[in-house]
C-alpha cells in the first residue's frame, strides 16, 4: 500500500457528461446566426469521466484571489462554465465564498439535465491591420486621454479588449453571455469604442497578450493582475517594465494596483462585462489545464482580417517600429460562449436565487 503524496495544487474540474460537445465552427463567419453556430454544441459525451479546466500551485492562485477567497475562484469556475446562468450548485462539501482557497479538487456541478458549454479559449496567434481600427483607436484615446494604470500621457495605445480577429458577430456573442440583464446590441462591432481602453506602450504589451487582466472590485475600480510568468526574482513595475527586486523604491508593484477609467462618467467606456471577459482570458492563459486547452473546437473561430504591416492602427505614434507588438496586432481571436442564447435570458432572471454553487473534494476525493 502506498500513500500518495498530494501536490500544493489547486484544481477545478466538472463531469465530462455536464458539457457540450462543440462541433467544428464556420469557416467565416458573417452573421450573428453563423456566430450562434459556431457557439452551439452537441450533447454531452456518455462518460463518467472529469474535465479539468484549471490547475496551478495554490500559491499561485492565492496571488489572485487575495481576500476575495473562494468567491474568486467560484466567479471564475462560472465564467468559464455557465457565465450567463451560474446554475453550478452545491449537493457535496458546498464552498462558501469566504472560505480559504486550499490545494484541493473542487468541482462545479450544474443540476442534473442540464449541459453547459465550456467557455471558449481565444487564440493568441496572428496579426492584423486593419483600416477601422484608427477610428476605434481615435475615439479611444480621445475619451480617455491617458493611460488608464499610469496616466501616463503618451505613447498611448488603443488595447482591444476582444481582439479585431473575433469580429463582429463573436464580439456581440460575448458581450451578451457576460451580461446578464443587459438588452442584445444588434449593432455592436469590434470596433466599437466599449471594446477599446487607453494604455500606455509598456501596458499594452502585457494586457495585449492576457499577461496583464483588470479584476473587478466595485463600480469603476478594479485591481490590476500580472498573469505572465516571470524570470524568478524579477517583477514588472507600475510603469510596466520588468526588473530584478528589490523594485526601486519610486516604483510600486504594478500587481494589486488600483484601475480605474479616467473618465469615468462617459457612457462609452467599457462595460464591466467585457473587462471582465479579458480577466477571464487571463486566467485561462495562465491556469487552464490540457483537458480544456485541447477540448475539441474550443479556441474561437478568427476572420481572415488584413494582415502585415498596412498601417498602424492602434498605435498613437505611426512611426514606431512595434505596431505588430500591440494589442491589436496579435491579440486576435474571438472568444465566445456558449449556446444557450435564449435560455440563459430566462435564467438570468433567477440568478437572484443562487446561492454557492460548489464543491470542494478533499483529500480522501
Ligand atoms: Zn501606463
Amino acid at each position: 500500500m502506498a500513500l500518495q503524496q498530494r501536490p500544493a495544487d489547486l484544481e477545478l474540474c466538472i463531469r465530462a457528461n455536464f458539457v457540450g460537445v462543440y462541433q467544428p465552427p464556420p469557416t467565416i463567419i458573417t452573421s450573428d446566426e453563423l456566430a450562434a453556430e459556431a457557439l452551439s454544441h452537441d450533447p454531452p459525451l456518455n462518460t463518467d469521466g472529469f474535465i479539468h479546466l484549471l490547475s496551478g500551485p495554490l500559491d499561485d492562485f492565492l496571488q489572485y484571489a487575495q481576500e476575495e477567497h473562494s468567491k474568486w475562484l467560484m466567479d471564475i469556475a462560472h465564467d468559464i462554465c455557465d457565465p450567463l446562468g451560474m446554475r453550478g450548485n452545491q449537493d457535496w462539501c458546498p464552498v462558501d465564498p469566504t472560505d480559504p482557497l486550499t490545494a484541493s479538487l473542487y468541482r462545479y456541478d450544474v443540476p442534473d439535465g442540464i449541459t453547459i458549454g465550456l467557455s471558449k479559449i481565444s487564440p493568441r496567434e496572428g496579426k492584423c491591420k486593419t483600416a477601422d481600427a484608427v477610428t476605434m483607436r481615435t475615439r479611444v484615446i480621445s475619451r480617455d486621454g491617458e493611460c488608464w494604470v499610469c496616466g501616463a500621457l503618451r505613447p498611448l495605445k488603443n488595447s482591444h479588449l476582444c481582439p479585431k480577429r473575433m469580429g463582429d458577430h463573436l464580439a456581440r456573442r460575448v458581450f451578451h453571455d457576460f451580461s446578464p440583464g443587459s438588452p442584445a446590441n444588434p449593432n455592436l462591432s469590434v470596433f466599437d469604442e466599449i471594446l477599446g481602453i487607453t494604455l500606455g506602450r509598456n501596458h499594452d504589451i502585457w494586457f495585449s497578450k492576457y499577461e496583464l487582466g483588470f479584476r473587478f472590485v466595485s463600480a469603476n475600480l478594479y485591481r490590476c493582475h500580472v498573469f505572465a510568468s516571470l524570470a524568478p526574482n524579477t517583477d514588472i513595475t507600475l510603469w510596466g517594465g520588468q526588473c530584478y527586486l528589490p523594485l526601486p523604491s519610486d516604483s510600486p508593484r504594478l500587481h494589486g494596483y488600483p484601475v480605474a477609467p479616467p473618465q469615468p462618467h462617459r457612457p462609452n467606456n467599457p462595460p464591466a462585462a467585457l473587462i471582465r471577459w479579458h480577466y477571464l482570458q487571463c486566467v485561462l492563459q495562465r491556469f487552464a489545464h490540457a483537458d480544456y486547452t485541447n477540448f475539441g473546437n474550443i479556441r474561437y473561430p478568427e476572420l481572415p482580417l488584413r494582415m502585415e504591416r498596412d498601417s498602424d492602427d492602434d498605435d498613437e505614434d505611426t512611426d514606431s517600429d512595434d505596431d505588430d507588438e500591440g494589442t491589436d496586432s496579435e491579440a486576435e481571436w474571438p472568444t465566445a460562449w456558449f449556446d444557450r442564447a435564449l435560455q440563459a435570458q430566462m435564467e438570468a432572471a433567477e440568478r437572484h436565487d443562487f446561492t454557492a454553487n460548489w464543491v470542494v473534494a478533499n483529500e480522501d476525493e
